[in-house]
């Protein structure tokens, strides 16, 4: 089913995100926990795409798994900036042939080691969008976007605009990094309401259930951290389960919060833990 179907019905919309596994051995593992997820039955699922190439094998397998064994419909992420052109056309007929309708059209994370951009590379996610546009037409198309500016962005303002250039090309649907202060993404809808995007946005929730994810996931995000986290941090921190039970209902209220304030749809970065999700 397309997202853009379910996006229609009058609910808020609820995805979790998982992982493919990072080296081979880990296949089981993660089937198990995605097996879990699934079990949820959330109105879909979203499978990540490994940037450097080394899980992205198992991006399609695992989408289309979700979809075909657990009767959930699934997404498959899909990045440009490190590959060929080529290799992003093989992947969008990979994703057709295994009946996969819904993609997330991401540029992905500039490669610190690699010569950017070759000749036969996409820039930006906006490329990439009218690409699919181009070869995949049916297709539902979803984009990034970040409720407190790229972290490249040049101005919040300009990075407002490139979202509009992608909703332009033909995304049909946002969904937001992770953010822990709901007052940014309000904010965040504002601003997109102004330039006239008005595609459904879906609110990214991370449940930070460990401190050690501080210094991994939230840092990389570029996501900042609101004092009333650093506070639950410096509580329970050092205190695995009450860290975890603060974590949760941390993410729990933001969600909450949003729901009152009339949100599409929430994302949970379920971090492939079905307990955390639940
Ligand atoms: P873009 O939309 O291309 O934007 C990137 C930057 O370029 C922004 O600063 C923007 O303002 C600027 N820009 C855009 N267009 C132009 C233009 N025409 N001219 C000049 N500047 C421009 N990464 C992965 O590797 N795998 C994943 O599975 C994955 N899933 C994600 C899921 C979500 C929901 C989110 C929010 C992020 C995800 N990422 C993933 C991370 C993402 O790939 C990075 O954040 C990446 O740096 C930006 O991708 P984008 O699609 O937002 O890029």
């Amino acid at each position: 089913m397309k997202i853009t179907q379910l996006l229609q019905e009058d609910k808020v919309t609820l995805s979790l995100e998982v992982f493919p596994p990072k080296k081979d051995t880990a296949v089981e593992q993660v089937s198990r926990s995605v097996r879990e997820i699934a079990a949820l039955q959330p109105d879909f699922m979203s499978v990540t795409y490994g940037a450097g190439g080394g899980t992205s094998a198992y991006t399609v397998q695992l989408a289309q798994e979700i979809k075909a064994e657990y009767d959930v419909p699934s997404m498959a992420h899909l990045t440009c900036v490190s590959s060929t052109k080529e290799t992003v056309k093989k992947q969008l007929e990979c994703m057709q042939e295994a009946g996969i309708e819904n993609v997330l059209a991401l540029r992905g994370d500039i490669p610190a080691d690699a010569e950017f951009p070759l000749p036969d590379q996409f820039h930006y996610a906006v490329e990439l969008v009218r690409y699919i546009k181009q070869i995949a037409p049916e297709m539902c198309i979803g984009g990034a976007c970040y409720p407190e500016g790229h972290p490249e962005a040049v101005s919040k303002a300009q990075d407002i605009q490139h979202i509009k250039e992608k909703v332009d090309a033909g995304c049909e649907f946002l969904t937001t990094q992770m953010f822990f202060d709901n007052n940014a993404f309000y904010s965040f809808m504002d601003k997109l309401e102004k330039a006239d995007i008005d595609i459904p946005v879906h609110a990214g929730i991370m449940p930070v259930t460990a401190a050690k994810q501080l210094g991994t996931s939230v840092t990389l995000s570029g996501s900042s951290v609101p004092v009333e986290m650093s506070n639950m941090i410096a509580k329970y921190g050092e205190n695995p389960e009450d860290m975890k039970k603060a974590g949760i209902e941390y993410a729990v209220n933001q969600i909450l919060d949003l729901k009152k304030h009339g949100v599409a749809g929430v994302h949970i970065y379920s971090m492939n833990k079905a307990d955390v999700t639940k």
